[in-house]
């Protein structure tokens, strides 16, 4: 059975379950591809997945693999979107073969690369490694938390991950937006950046969900 469709269909799946569905119907539909139902009943058939009624199942198998590629996938668009500033246009064209862009064994380099990034562009969480906890220092992020930027760096800030209590609607107000440069002045007792020539001080919840490409 082709390797590509099962790719394809895990990584449905998975993106399925984050919005609480597993039905067998929206999976096919989705999928568009005539010869899926089959690949489905071999996935089975291989342990990969369970399937009834309409309710689709990853068993452990399914559940790492679908967990890896979307890893994979979400990550390769961070380090296109970011770093190598392609336009998320060009990158959705490339979309289905990001997850192959990354092999698994650079996947936690390229991860600690980029500052352990809990989201991809399209703001869906991307699954945690072994490198997000355990923090090895082999690489120096080029991507950081503003709560981790050198005091007196410059950065281009190069994506925000909103947490409740950040309002972003209010930091776009500030010019805290990505692209915008931003410069730290200090971080105690408060944060205060420069931004646009203005002066602000801001709270640390805010600092941890600002990320900075150092410039
Ligand atoms: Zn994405
Ligand atoms: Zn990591």
């Amino acid at each position: 059975m082709s390797k590509k469709l099962v790719d394809e269909i895990l990584e449905l799946l998975w993106s399925m379950k984050e919005k609480g569905s597993s039905s067998y119907a929206e999976l096919i539909k989705n999928i568009g591809d005539n010869n899926a139902p089959e690949v489905v009943r071999k996935m089975e058939k291989s342990g990969l997945i369970t399937v009834s009624d309409d309710v689709v199942e990853l068993k452990e198998k399914g559940y790492a693999r679908a967990r890896d590629l979307t890893r994979r996938h979400r990550l390769a668009e961070r380090l296109f979107h970011d770093v190598l500033d392609v336009d998320m246009e060009e990158i959705e064209n490339t979309a289905c073969e990001m997850e192959h862009f990354l092999s698994p064994a650079v996947t936690d380099s390229v991860c600690s690369f980029l500052g352990h990034p809990p989201t991809c562009p399209h703001d869906k969480p991307i699954p945690r490694g072994d490198c997000c906890s355990k923090y090895k220092h082999t690489f120096k992020p080029i991507v950081t938390q503003l709560k981790d930027f050198e005091v007196g760096g410059q950065g281009r800030i190069v994506f925000i991950v909103p947490t409740e209590d950040s309002r972003l609607e209010r930091l776009a107000s500030l010019g805290i937006i990505p692209g915008s440069i931003i410069k730290l002045k200090q971080k105690k007792p408060s944060f205060v950046i420069e931004i646009d020539e203005t002066t602000l001080a801001i709270d640390s919840v805010i600092a941890e969900c600002i990320y900075v490409k150092q410039v």
